[in-house]
């Protein structure tokens, strides 16, 4: 029986939804709407993110298309607040809303992989594991997260790293085309050349412009890759961190690599080089011999894996239910007193399961100018990652207060912005603009166009027409 729902609006105010109301948006979805007193809704309301908890008024269950239009439609009309959620898989939490419609679209995982074309129109609910599962049947692939449990559709708005992100970009670099609801309720196709300005915000912009229904990507040859861990004690990170900063800058483009400060599953501190080469197997082994040839490896794990394999290693790392506070920065050079101090604040750290990365891009991704797309951050040497993760709650302070004092050391060598997609539910409107870097203003512009109520305000929000 549908009944009464009280539901936050944009005003920030609580309104009554009559039971016809709610009835009349069950009777429009394919898929299904939940209140709390539906079976299956704490198990949908639910994300990535323990540190976040939060209650949907509404959760509409997407099936397709046509349920995303419904609930756009409800929204603006009724004007409440909306969360939009893909893989449920970001650190901020942005995917769920307290008292909102939660538009739920991790039912929707269709892709149609079109091996001649080399291209992929995939739906919004797939995962990294699924997309690649898909395209790997064709020895294909193209630019996605690290762990295979990420989600294509948050990942992708946001710019989008991975392990191919040297030799193809980033994976809002690999759109061709997207499929987007916008928030006047209408259904729009984003290309370079139809929509055009729409196609450059959704690179980039998050969840900002609308919700997007499909995707579809360019493809490379990509099957089997020369890939895995090299495990060092900790005592050697500072001389491996400066090794690998000078080799990697001078690698090939077929060659990404990643630097971790990690905890082993011993308990003993290590640091893990992880690396990726997606090119010629003989000539990687030739690029790669250095970086394994280098001190006295614990752990040399480098060998021929399938793409997919690489995909799925670091996935254990992060699992659902646990808690998390990340802090990200660009980096505008590493330097040894850098390099000291990351080691040092990693040696401080006071959970097991919280890392320090390193990341270098370089390579395709640095090669267009910051305004060609809306990910901006095209020039920076190196990105860092603090990940703090713990299961305690009662221990939130100890890691939080970690993570803030690691991110407070390396800020004489950042840039200002942090990755839009690493941001928290704390960044603060100054962090969320220095994200989006030197696209603010061209951003804030068309959110004024596309979004001019805001109705799309739970994610790291452009507001409409600030442009100071
Ligand atoms: P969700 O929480 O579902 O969505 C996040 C936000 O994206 C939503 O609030 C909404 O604003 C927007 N959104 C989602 N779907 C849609 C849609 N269809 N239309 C419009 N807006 C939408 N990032 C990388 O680039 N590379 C990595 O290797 C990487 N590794 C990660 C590993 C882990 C363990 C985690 C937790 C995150 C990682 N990330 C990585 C960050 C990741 O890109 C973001 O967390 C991203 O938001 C996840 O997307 P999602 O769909 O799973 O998230």
């Amino acid at each position: 029986m549908t009944m009464n729902v009280e539901i936050m609006t944009l005003a920030n105010t609580k309104r009554t939804l009559d039971a016809a109301t709610v009835a009349d948006l069950r009777a429009r979805v394919r898929g299904s709407v939940l209140t709390a007193a539906d079976a299956g809704y704490d198990a949908a309301r639910r994300i990535w993110n323990a540190m976040i908890d939060k209650r949907p008024a509404l959760i509409v269950r997407c099936a397709g298309a046509a349920d995303v239009l419904e609930a756009v439609r409800f929204a603006a009309t009724q004007q409440v607040l909306v969360s939009v959620r893909g893989g449920g898989h970001n650190v901020a939490g942005t995917a769920v809303c307290d008292g909102g419609l939660m538009i739920d679209l991790s039912l929707m995982k269709g892709i149609q992989v079109d091996p001649v074309a080399r291209a992929a129109w995939a739906q919004p609910g797939l995962l990294w594991q699924e997309f690649d599962h898909e395209t790997q049947a064709f020895g294909l692939a193209t630019t996605g997260g690290v762990v295979g449990e990420t989600g294509i559709a948050g990942l992708t708005l946001g710019g989008g790293v991975g392990w191919l992100v040297r030799k193809y970009g980033l994976s809002c670099d690999n759109l061709l085309a997207v499929d987007v609801v916008t928030a006047d309720g209408q259904f729009q196709r984003a290309t370079p050349e139809e929509n055009g300005d729409l196609f450059w915000a959704l690179r980039g912009g998050g969840g900002n412009f609308g919700v997007v229904t499909a995707f579809r990507y360019r493809l490379h040859p990509v099957s089997t890759v020369l890939a895995g861990l090299v495990i060092h004690p900790r005592d050697a990170a500072r001389d491996m961190i400066r090794f690998h900063r000078d080799f990697i800058t001078t690698a090939p483009e077929e060659l990404t690599s990643y630097i971790g400060l990690i905890t082993a599953p011993d308990g003993q501190p290590v640091i893990a080089l992880a690396s990726c080469y997606c090119g010629d197997l003989g000539e990687g082994e030739r690029v790669l011999r250095p970086l394994r040839e280098f001190g006295s490896p614990l752990i040399d794990d480098v060998k021929p894996i399938p793409y997919a394999g690489i995909q799925g290693v670091f996935g254990p790392a992060f699992p659902w239910g646990n808690r998390n506070y990340w802090k990200s920065r660009f980096l505008r050079e590493l330097p040894d007193a850098a390099v000291d101090a990351v080691v040092e604040h990693a040696n401080r750290g006071k959970s097991p399961l919280s890392a320090v990365v390193l990341e270098y891009y370089g390579g395709a991704a640095s090669r267009l100018a910051a305004d060609t797309t809306a990910f901006p951050h095209r020039a920076a040497a190196y990105h860092i990652l603090i990940l703090g993760q713990w299961r305690d709650a009662a221990e939130d302070s100890v890691h939080v207060g970690w993570a803030r004092d690691c991110w407070e050391a390396v800020r004489p060598w950042s840039s200002a912005a942090a990755y839009m997609n690493m941001l928290g539910d704390d960044a603060g409107a100054q962090a969320v603009r220095d994200a989006y870097g030197v696209n603010y203003p061209r951003l804030a512009a068309l959110k004024a166009r596309f979004d001019p109520n805001n109705l799309f305000r739970l994610n790291q929000n452009i507001a409409p027409g600030e442009i100071q």
